[in-house]
């Protein structure tokens, strides 16, 4: 048996940067190389002018706690901007209101809070046999089942359509007067499909259910997308029906990793705030899951957004989906790769199309990509591959088809010794 390694512990004597920056330099070593876009997913790159200007603004602000909008009323107004930017581009009303996160899973968590406590105010969670649940297309964000775990709630995942949408007659059937809330996605992390909001919505008000839209991945893209090229399907809170959405800035928002928006359309529904005052300190308010915040992430944010404006935005839109459309255009003449779905935005994902005498399994193409040095985001059901094809992924199209398509032949020689194995997807 090999040794357990010692743990580590605090060094007695500091060290100053010009060892620690090395050292940090060698840990990363491993690290796969998202600058030249080796990775699907993950990373969202807008260039170096736009890094340098995030850096400098997290720096700026990087001591700041945005748990004290008294102290630092800077971020606050900060905070204020985002989700007024936020509810510009995605539809919000008068009405309608928001609050700045640290990310779509607590976006997500802060929806299901809200959609709870308006379902307790309505006493449903009273009614005989009632197992009061969340309703989620089979393709929605596993977030959902954590705030579902979290919060003591059931969850229903339903079928998808022939393209990889919510089903709506199967989702239309199974609204009941214990659903705390409705998930439609736009898109869907698997298959970038949107799933069709408009109908859910009409739906889910019919029962009285709350309907929210996950935009976290797309809320950022598609705006910018609808108005370069159009052929995005209605999804944002201009529809009525639709309660709750979430974007997330540190996506296609290209801000760094800690922020995002949920949003509300009538800004009476956000009420996932927290309050305590029975110890000794007296009143404890928060907005959020966090108690201290980084005010790093939100100035960053802020600067982003303020650095790129509309028209930076859609050129970065621009460039994700002329890098989107060629390797789609270069997936679909491969023989054997089947695009699933016809995604409107850059998230997509392939497969080996059975019906094709000889075609590989996926995951062994996926294999032999990463041998190739590529890192793969994989789907395990179905089994596919899957991108997320940002505006620095241009530069990767061209050495990636190549490898696909070298990855294919090699796949195709191991097919008939495959074995099935364990696949951690994301
Ligand atoms: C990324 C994502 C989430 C979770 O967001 P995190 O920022 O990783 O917490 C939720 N839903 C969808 C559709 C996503 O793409």
């Amino acid at each position: 048996m090999s040794q357990p390694t010692p743990r580590k512990t605090l060094p007695l004597a500091g060290r100053g940067w010009s060892e620690l920056e090395p050292a940090l330099q060698a840990l990363r070593s491993d690290d796969v190389d998202w600058r030249a876009g080796r990775t699907p997913l993950h990373v969202y790159h807008a260039g170096e002018e736009t890094l340098d200007v995030a850096r400098r603004a997290y720096a700026m602000f990087i001591t700041e706690n945005a748990l004290a909008p008294a102290a630092f009323p800077s971020l606050a107004r900060m905070q204020r901007d985002l989700v007024d930017i936020a509810l510009s581009l995605l539809g919000g009303g008068p009405e309608a209101g928001g609050t700045l996160t640290s990310g779509g899973t607590e976006s997500i968590l802060l929806a299901t809070r809200s959609a709870l406590q308006s379902f307790r105010a309505r006493g449903r969670h009273l009614h005989p046999g009632a197992r009061p649940h969340l309703l989620l297309p089979s393709s929605a964000h596993p977030a959902w089942d954590k705030a579902a775990e979290l919060m003591g709630l059931d969850t229903i995942r339903i079928a998808l359509d022939a393209d990889w949408r919510a089903d709506i007659a199967t989702f239309a059937a199974h609204l009941r007067d214990d659903t705390v809330l409705a998930v439609a996605s736009a898109p869907s992390l698997p298959f970038g499909m949107i799933d069709p909001v408009e109908a859910m919505a009409d739906c889910a008000a019919a029962r009285g259910v709350w309907l929210h839209v996950d935009a976290c991945i797309g809320g950022f893209l598609a705006p910018h997308v609808a108005a370069l090229r159009g052929g995005v399907p209605a999804f944002d809170l201009s529809i009525p029906g639709v309660r709750s959405l979430s974007a997330d800035l540190h996506k296609f928002g290209y801000t760094p990793k800690g922020a995002s928006v949920v949003l509300y359309r009538d800004d009476a529904d956000r009420l996932h705030g927290f309050a305590h005052d029975a110890w000794p300190k007296g009143m404890y308010r928060t907005e959020t899951l966090g108690g201290t915040r980084p005010g790093g992430a939100i100035a960053a944010a802020w600067a982003v957004m303020h650095h790129l404006g509309e028209e930076g935005y859609r050129r970065l839109a621009e460039r994700a989906m002329s890098a989107r459309d060629r390797l789609l255009a270069g997936i679909e003449a491969t023989p054997g790769l089947r695009v699933l779905g016809a995604p409107p935005l850059s998230v997509i994902a392939f497969t080996a199309d059975a019906t094709v005498a000889g075609a590989p399994d996926i995951h062994a193409v996926g294999d032999a990509l990463t041998g190739r040095g590529w890192y793969v985001s994989r789907l395990s059901a179905p089994a596919a591959l899957h991108m997320t094809v940002t505006a620095n992924h241009g530069q990767m199209v061209e050495p990636w088809l190549a490898d696909l398509a070298a990855s294919m032949a090699e796949a195709g020689q191991r097919s008939s010794e495959a074995p099935s194995r364990l696949i951690e997807t994301y």
